[in-house]
C-alpha cells in the first residue's frame, strides 16, 4: 500500500482497526527515506522507531486505548529536542549534542501515540531561505533536484512532498515553514505567536519563532496544529489558542494589501496570483483593499530585530556547554573565540556581527529601538486592517524555487526571498501557505493567507473552501 496517499485520519483508522500495522507504516516510510536519500531531506532515522511501532501495535491488539495519532510516523526538524536523540541544528558546532529531555511538542505528539521517527535537514540554526546553510549539505527540491528546497525547514517540506513521511514539524521565524512549503507544493502554517510551546526548541529569534506542521493537506495540517497548540507552564511566552472551536462563515472578505500591490504586480507570478483573486470572486467573496502602511518596512525590521536576538540567544554556545570545543584553545577566552570561529557557519557569523552592530551603544537607538517601535506599529496596523477583512492574501514567495547556488553568495538577494513572509512574523499573526498554482517552469507556488491573532480556524476554512471552489 502507498501509505503516503492516505490522510492522517485514514492512517490512524487503518492502524487502530488493525487493517495494517503501525510497524508496516513506519517501515514503509523508513524505506522511502532510504530510497530518496539523494534529496538530503532526512539526516537520521531513529533506530528505535520500529520497536516503538511494534509496542503500539501490541497495545492495540490488547484493545488498550490509544491516542489520536496512533502509530503515525512524524519527522522533526533537527532543532527540536527529543530525549536521548541527537539534535544538531545542522551545525557542526553541535554535532555531538544529545537532548537530555524532550520538547513539549514532542511530548504532546507522543502522548497521542505518534512515532517520532526521523530528523530533517535545515539551515544552520534555522538561518536561511534555501536550506543550503547546513553542515549536512543542501537539501534538494522535491520537484527538481537542481533547485533549492527553501529554508530553513527545507528537509521537513521535502520529506512531506516526496512521501518520506506523512507529516513533519518545522519552525518558522520569518518564513521557514511557509517558504519551503510553497517551494515544494505542500501545506505549512506559522501559528499565532505563542500558540505552540517553544520549550525544547532552539529559537534564534525568540520574539518571532513558532513551530508549525507541514502536511500534504489542509485538513491534516489543522489536525496536527490542534494537537501541538496550547499554553505550556514551561514556556512563559505561550498562550492558550483554542482556535478549533472558533466559528466559521459561509462567505469571507479577502484583503489585498494596498502597499504590496505594486510589488506583487511586478512579479512573474502575478498572473497566477490574479487568478487566485478571481477564484475568490467567483466564490462570491468580497475582495477589498486594505492598508498596512508599514508592511514594506518589515524586511528591514526583521533583519535588525532577529540578528539582535540571535546574538543574544547564541551567546550560550561557547565551547563549554552543548557544543564541541576547539582543540587549539589554550585559554578560556580562546575556548570561546576559537570554538565559535570554527563551529559556526558563515551565515550564523554574519547574523552575530549584524546583531552586535545594531545593539552597540552608538547604534542601538537608530536601529534596534526603531525596529522595535516599528514592530508595535505593525501589530496595530494589522489589527486595524483585519477589522475590514478576514484574511490578507499574498504570494508566499516572490517566485518559484531558485537554483542551488544561485543566491548563496548574495545575502541581500536571499533575504529578499522573505519579503512576504516576515510581516506575519513581526506582527505575531498566523499565516498559512497552501499550494495553488505552478510557475513558468512548472514548479509549485504557494498562496499565503494571513489572519488576525488566533484566527487559524478562519484561515484553514478559507483555504479549504478555496480548494473546493475549483482552484487547483
Ligand atoms: N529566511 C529567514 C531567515 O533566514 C527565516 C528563517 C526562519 O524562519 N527560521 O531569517
Amino acid at each position: 500500500m502507498k501509505f503516503e496517499e492516505l490522510s492522517l485520519q485514514e492512517l490512524v483508522e487503518g492502524i487502530t482497526s488493525q487493517k495494517f500495522l503501525s510497524e508496516s507504516v513506519v517501515k514503509y516510510f523508513i524505506e522511502q527515506c532510504e530510497k530518496h536519500s539523494d534529496l538530503n531531506a532526512i539526516i537520521e532515522v531513529f533506530d528505535d522507531a520500529i520497536a516503538k511501532a511494534k509496542a503500539l501495535d501490541e497495545k492495540i491488539a490488547r484493545c488498550e486505548k490509544v491516542g489520536k495519532l496512533a502509530g503515525v510516523p512524524v519527522a522533526i526538524k533537527d532543532i527540536i529536542a527529543c530525549k536521548g536523540k541527537k539534535m544538531t541544528c545542522a551545525s557542526k558546532f553541535m554535532k555531538d549534542y544529545e537532548s537530555p529531555y524532550s520538547a513539549t511538542i514532542i511530548k504532546k505528539l507522543e502522548a497521542e501515540d505518534a512515532i517520532i521517527f526521523a530528523r530533517t535537514n535545515m539551515d544552520e540554526f534555522a538561518m536561511g531561505s534555501s536550506c543550503e546553510n547546513s553542515c549536512y549539505g543542501a537539501c534538494k527540491n522535491s520537484h527538481d533536484q537542481t533547485r533549492v528546497s527553501g529554508g530553513s525547514s527545507g528537509g521537513s517540506a521535502v520529506a512531506v512532498a516526496s512521501g518520506l513521511c506523512p507529516v513533519a514539524i518545522g519552525t518558522d521565524t520569518g518564513g521557514s515553514v511557509r517558504q519551503p512549503s510553497s517551494f515544494n507544493g505542500v501545506v505549512g502554517i506559522k501559528p499565532t505567536y505563542g500558540s505552540v510551546s517553544r520549550f525544547g526548541i532552539v529559537a534564534f529569534a525568540s520574539s518571532t519563532d513558532q513551530a508549525g506542521p507541514i502536511t500534504k493537506t489542509i485538513e491534516d495540517n489543522e489536525f496536527i496544529l490542534s494537537i501541538l497548540a496550547g499554553k505550556d507552564a514551561n514556556d512563559g511566552t505561550s498562550i492558550e489558542n483554542d482556535f478549533i472551536s472558533s466559528p466559521t462563515k459561509e462567505k469571507y472578505t479577502i484583503g489585498i494589501c494596498k502597499q504590496l500591490t505594486e510589488k506583487i504586480k511586478q512579479l512573474d507570478t502575478y498572473p497566477q496570483f490574479e487568478s487566485a483573486i478571481h477564484a475568490f470572486e467567483k466564490m462570491g467573496y468580497d475582495i477589498v483593499e486594505v492598508d498596512v502602511p508599514h508592511i514594506a518596512d518589515c524586511l528591514a525590521c526583521y533583519y535588525i530585530l532577529t540578528p539582535a536576538e540571535a546574538t543574544s540567544n547564541l551567546a550560550r554556545f561557547d565551547g563549554v556547554k552543548y557544543t564541541i570545543r576547539s582543540e587549539e584553545a589554550k585559554s578560556l577566552e580562546e575556548v570561546y573565540v576559537k570554538s565559535r570561529s570554527e563551529g559556526f557557519g558563515e551565515e550564523v557569523k554574519r547574523r552575530i556581527m549584524l546583531g552586535n552592530f545594531v545593539l552597540s551603544s552608538g547604534y542601538f537607538d537608530a536601529y534596534y529601538k526603531k525596529a522595535k517601535k516599528l514592530q508595535t506599529l505593525l501589530k496595530q496596523e494589522f489589527a486595524e486592517a483585519f477589522k475590514h477583512c478576514d484574511t490578507i492574501i499574498t504570494p508566499t514567495t516572490p517566485g518559484e524555487a531558485f537554483e542551488i547556488g544561485g543566491k548563496i553568495k548574495d545575502p541581500v538577494a536571499m533575504y529578499l526571498e522573505d519579503l512576504f513572509t516576515v510581516p506575519a512574523s513581526i506582527a505575531g499573526i498566523p499565516a498559512l501557505s497552501i499550494p495553488y498554482a505552478k510557475g513558468k517552469t512548472g514548479l509549485p507556488l504557494g498562496l499565503q493567507l494571513m489572519g488576525a491573532q488566533k484566527s487559524e480556524k478562519t484561515l484553514y476554512d478559507i483555504a479549504k473552501k478555496f480548494k473546493q471552489g475549483g482552484a487547483q
